[in-house]
C-alpha cells in the first residue's frame, strides 16, 4: 500500500561523479522504497557551491547527476525530480533555519571537523559551516517522514529534526519532523586505498573511489587492488579487517547476500577468489547503469522532467515557506 501523505526525499551534490558510496547508502534505497511514497530527489546544486566551483564544470555535473538518477532507476513518473536553485525557497528557508542554529551545534558537525581540515590557505569557507541548515530547509519544506542517506549525513538529519522541534517550540507548529533511514549495510562505504576514510565523489580520479562511469575494466583493476591485510580469512570486522569488511559490504549491499552467508561461502578460499566475485557482481550492476546512463543523457529529456520536477516542488515549497513566514511575523 501506498503511504500517499508520507514523503521521502533525498538529494546528492554535483560535486563530482557520482560513487558506488553514494548509490548503495542513498540512491538505491530511495529507488526501492519511490512507489511508497510520495517521493523527491534533488540536485543539491546549492551545496555544489559551499566551495568555490568552475560555473561549466557545475553546470555539466548537475545534467550528469540527473542522467544518472535516472540510470539508478529514479522513475520520473513516481518521483519529483529536481534541481534544488531552481526553487527559490530553499535559499529562503536555509537563511531562516541558519538563524535557528548554534554556532556550537555546527561547531560539532562531524563533516564540518572533516572537511574544513582539507581547505586551502585562503581559510575554511563559511558555506562548510552553514550548509546543514540549508539541508535542513531541503528536508522540511517538502513536510518529509524520511530521508535516505548515508551514515555521514545522519548528524545533519538529527539536527534538522532539533532545528524542527526548536522552531515549532518558538513559534508554533509549523514542521513535519523527519526520520533518517541508514541502509543496514552499504551506509558507509570505504575508500578502497584507505579503508579507514569514507569514499568521496570529490576526492577526484584515483584508485580508492569507483565511480558508476568508470571504465568497468578499470573497476576491476580498482577492486583487485583494494587494500586488505595479512591474512586469508574472509571475515566481517571493521576495526581489524576494515578492508576485507568494506568489500563484504559492497558484496552484500549489491546482492541482498547476508553477511555470515558469504564468510560461509567464502571459508577456506583466498581473498583472490573473493576479490574476483566483487569485481564480477559491481561490474554488472555498473553495465546495467552504464547502458541507461547513455538513453538518458539527452539535454531535452533532462529540461523537461527537470522543469516539470521544479514546477511540483514549487508549490508544496511555497506553502510550507507561507507557513513559516506567517509564524515568524514575517507576513
Ligand atoms: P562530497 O565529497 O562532494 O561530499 P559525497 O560522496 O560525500 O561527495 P554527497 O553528495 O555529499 O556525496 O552525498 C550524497 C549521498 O551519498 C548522501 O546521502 C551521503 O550520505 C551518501 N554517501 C556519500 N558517500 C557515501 C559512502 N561512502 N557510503 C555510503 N553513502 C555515502
Ligand atoms: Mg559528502
Amino acid at each position: 500500500m501506498k503511504e500517499q501523505e508520507k514523503v521521502m526525499l533525498t538529494g546528492v551534490r554535483p560535486s563530482g561523479n557520482i560513487t558506488l558510496g553514494n548509490y548503495l547508502g542513498a540512491i538505491k534505497n530511495f529507488v526501492v522504497r519511490q512507489s511508497l511514497y510520495k517521493s523527491y530527489i534533488f540536485v543539491a546544486d546549492l551545496h555544489a557551491i559551499t566551495s568555490p566551483r568552475n560555473p561549466e564544470e557545475l553546470r555539466n555535473a548537475v545534467n550528469d547527476c540527473m542522467a544518472m538518477y535516472l540510470a539508478c532507476g529514479v522513475d520520473p513518473n513516481q518521483t519529483i525530480i529536481f534541481r534544488q536553485s531552481d526553487v527559490l525557497e530553499h535559499g529562503v528557508l536555509g537563511f531562516i533555519m541558519t538563524f535557528q542554529t548554534h554556532m556550537g551545534e555546527l561547531s560539532r558537525m562531524t563533516q564540518f571537523k572533516l572537511k574544513s581540515q582539507t581547505c586551502g590557505k585562503h581559510g575554511i569557507d563559511t558555506g562548510l559551516f552553514v550548509y546543514p541548515p540549508l539541508m535542513s530547509a531541503d528536508i522540511l519544506l517538502y513536510n518529509t517522514s524520511i530521508v535516505p542517506v548515508g551514515l555521514d549525513q545522519q548528524q545533519h538529519v538529527e539536527l534538522t529534526r532539533d532545528l524542527a522541534q526548536r522552531f515549532n517550540r518558538r513559534y508554533g507548529d509549523t514542521f513535519k519532523e523527519p526520520d533518517v533511514y541508514i541502509a543496514p549495510v552499504g551506509n558507509k562505504i570505504l575508500n578502497l586505498q584507505n579503508p579507514t576514510e569514507k569514499m568521496n565523489k570529490s576526492d577526484g580520479q584515483n584508485m580508492g573511489t569507483i565511480f558508476l562511469m568508470d571504465d568497468l575494466k578499470l573497476v576491476r583493476k580498482k577492486i583487485m587492488a583494494a587494500v586488505t591485510d595479512s591474512e586469508t580469512v574472509i571475515h566481517f570486522d571493521e576495526e581489524q579487517k576494515p578492508g576485507i569488511s568494506n568489500l563484504i559490504s559492497i558484496l552484500s549491499a549489491i546482492t541482498g547476500e547476508d553477511i555470515p552467508s558469504i564468510e560461509k561461502r567464502f571459508e577456506g578460499r583466498g581473498y583472490g577468489d573473493f576479490k574476483r566475485e566483487v569485481a564480477d557482481v559491481v561490474c554488472h550492476l555498473l553495465e546495467k547503469i552504464q547502458a541507461n546512463y547513455q538513453k538518458f543523457k539527452n539535454p531535452e529529456i533532462l529540461d523537461d522532467i527537470l522543469n516539470d520536477g521544479a514546477k511540483k516542488a514549487r508549490i508544496v515549497a511555497s506553502e510550507t515557506l507561507e507557513r513559516a513566514k506567517l509564524a515568524l511575523g514575517l507576513k
